[in-house]
């Protein structure tokens, strides 16, 4: 199928579609710059992860033989990445969407707030959101606001450079009830969050948009499995190649910052 015959498609699926939920993986966040974690140059190519706690940063910092260099090279490089980084129209597009009362919920692998920036409510992060803190006492979550994020990070980064633990303690010491918190991203290893909400959310959807994701992270890559087997049709929008061959109804290879503002365009020519 032509590409533009593809975008008629997938809008005119979208335009009758009862329960749209999306799918997203690190492609879309790709092209707002932030580098990838798995493939090759990515961020697991350059730093090894298990030097940096798994992806709990802080606890690497805690094991009594020292901050390592490469961690502060990474946070570092993550904080001037972050703050580089904004929604692209992709992300604008689905909070298009949502606006429009069409889409329901995102459910997505990237860590970086870039879909609530973009104006999305329901957005279940399976891997967790770098700007939120969980306490190690008590659970209570916070949210941070992007200066804060930010200015914490900087923080951070001089405190790592002096190895100023009780610093760093003092830093992450964020909860009303005094507790140490961490970062609240998913490590290596560790549960991703809010599954059975995604797994809800893609069963009771009516059409499925999986967005730059090649379907190799589990559990998260049966997210569409669950959509397909509830009735759901799929739709499949990669830059990189069709992952989901055998299940999708239409797939197109672009990125989803050109495809997804070209299907929504279509959707409201379909409204007018
Ligand atoms: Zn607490």
């Amino acid at each position: 199928m032509d590409e533009d015959r593809s975008i008629t498609e997938a809008a005119s699926l979208i335009n009758q579609a009862k329960c749209l939920v999306a799918f997203s993986g690190a492609g879309v966040s790709e092209e707002s710059g932030i580098p990838t974690f798995r493939d090759p140059g990515g961020l697991w190519d350059r730093f090894d992860p298990y030097e940096l706690g798994g992806g709990d940063i802080f606890s690497a910092m805690f094991r009594g033989s020292g901050i390592p260099r490469s961690a502060v090279d990474f946070v570092s490089e993550m904080v001037s990445v972050l703050e580089r980084a904004s929604p692209n129209p992709g992300h604008l597009a689905l909070g298009e969407l949502e606006g429009m009362g069409i889409l329901r919920s995102v459910i997505t692998q990237n860590i970086d707030n870039l879909h609530r920036e973009a104006g999305n409510t329901l957005v279940i992060e399976v891997h967790g959101n770098l700007f939120r803190l969980a306490c190690l006492v008590c659970g209570n979550k916070i949210y941070l606001g992007r200066e804060e994020l930010f200015s914490m990070g900087r923080k951070l980064v001089e405190l790592m450079r002096e190895s100023d633990l009780q610093g760093i303690i003092g830093l992450v010491s964020r909860c009303a009830c005094g507790g140490v918190c961490r970062l609240d991203v998913v490590g290596f290893g560790e549960p991703v969050q809010d599954m059975p909400l995604a797994i809800s959310e893609a069963r009771g959807s009516d059409l499925f948009l999986i967005l730059g994701t090649s379907g190799a992270v589990y559990p998260a890559a049966y997210l569409p499995e669950h959509a397909k087997k509830a009735g759901a049709k799929l739709i499949e929008i990669n830059a990189t190649g069709c992952y989901f061959p055998d299940i999708v109804d239409i797939g197109i290879i672009g990125k989803t910052g050109d495809v997804l503002p070209r299907v929504v365009d279509r959707v409201k020519e379909l409204r007018r």
